[in-house]
């Protein structure tokens, strides 16, 4: 049994059972035994858990740097401005997309760049790959100095810890962890009666399996990124999977690209939820932005010019690289791969135009 395990049965043995959100951030953030936190470990790439986007193919990141750049300018080109990614990984997106926005040098001229990080290992990669933009970590989107934003998240709201609630004939109960009878693992069991997260709950809708999610981590953020945008100019793009509205139980455990159950080897696997667009869309528009979108992530990228940009860097590639170039292309917009699972919503500035690839 991992520490981290270990160190949660015994919180449950003298305290009682736990959300699920509460197991979601322990396992994933705890400081020592985290599963970005601890160990040194980069969980990204074929060596890792799981593969996202930027690291498929740099045609992802030279495009969402093209974005920024036509966002800079329907901003009014301020300078300086905040370039901000949450969650930036190995750094792959940005070094992607600030080598495509050099073709407009005003626009790196002007970028201070914030990296929202916890995890010390990947701070040290992002720290290799974008030492040259002299970036700056902070561990919460709420420590990015004023002034007018960009901002990026890729796979982000995806880790953020979600509450689970269920129906029951005498109403919504939460989903807690306690101790399995083996007192070995972990299970899950209703709360006795309403939890204090029932309470941040506007509108709870279960799907057919009678099971809801809802995810306040990302509700505040999407809401702290919109007043931003709103007051100070700027706009953000939120990437990831999700949905919109309910979904039931999304709450998945991925360990070496195979799926694991996530209530095992907490610290040790990533775990994840979708994301609810529907509800960031929500918060979002009531703190007073301009919310487009979602639209599905293939979509998006082909408004950008994916083709032309697959094309273009198969005239230059041999046989073996046009083979990647196309499998990328179909992995990152088909429907059978990442084009309608991922969806792309940008929270902006009123006053800006729809933002790039996000026209209805
Ligand atoms: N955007 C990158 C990486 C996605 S993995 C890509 O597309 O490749 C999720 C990233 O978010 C990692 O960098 C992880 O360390 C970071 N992260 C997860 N939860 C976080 C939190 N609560 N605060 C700050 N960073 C977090």
């Amino acid at each position: 049994m991992s520490i981290l395990a270990d160190s949660l049965r015994r919180d449950i043995a003298v305290g009682g059972p736990i959300t699920v959100a509460r197991f979601i951030a322990e396992a994933l953030g705890h400081r020592a035994h985290g599963y970005y936190a601890g160990g040194g470990r980069d969980p990204l790439g074929v060596a890792g858990d799981f593969i996202t986007a930027p690291e498929i193919s740099q045609m992802f990141g030279e495009l969402i740097g093209l974005w920024f750049v036509d966002t800079w300018q329907a901003m009014g080109a301020p300078e300086p401005f905040r370039l901000v990614e949450l969650g930036p990984g190995r750094g792959t997106l940005m070094v992607d997309a600030l080598r495509a926005a050099a073709k407009v040098p005003e626009f790196g001229g002007a970028a201070t760049l914030h990296l929202i990080e916890r995890s010390g290992a990947l701070r040290e990669r992002q720290w290799q790959t974008l030492s040259c933009q002299a970036p700056h970590w902070h561990n919460d989107f709420s420590e990015v100095p004023e002034g007018p934003a960009i901002v990026i998240a890729n796979e982000f709201f995806d880790a953020l810890p979600v509450h689970q609630f269920a129906a029951t004939p005498c109403g919504w109960r939460e989903r807690l962890v306690g101790l399995a009878e083996d007192s070995e693992g972990f299970a899950l069991r209703l709360a006795p009666g309403p939890t204090p997260a029932l309470a941040l709950l506007l509108a709870l809708e279960a799907d057919e399996t009678g099971v809801a999610e809802v995810c306040p981590a990302g509700l505040t953020l999407a809401g702290e990124i919109a007043t931003r945008v709103a007051v100070e100019g700027g706009a953000a793009l939120v990437i990831d999977y999700g949905r919109n509205g309910a979904s039931g139980d999304s709450l998945q455990a991925v360990r070496g690209h195979c799926r694991h159950d996530p209530l095992s080897d907490p610290g040790e696997v990533d775990l994840t939820a979708l994301v609810d667009f529907a509800a960031l869309t929500r918060s979002a528009a009531e703190a007073g932005a301009a919310v487009h979108g979602p639209v599905p992530q293939g979509a998006f990228l082909r408004a950008l010019g994916i083709e032309m940009r697959a094309a273009a860097l198969s005239r230059v590639a041999d046989e073996s690289q046009i083979v990647d170039i196309t499998s990328a292309l179909s992995r990152l917009t088909s429907p059978e791969g990442m084009g309608e699972l991922f969806q792309v919503l940008a929270i902006a500035d009123p006053l800006l135009p729809v933002p790039a690839g996000l026209a209805a």
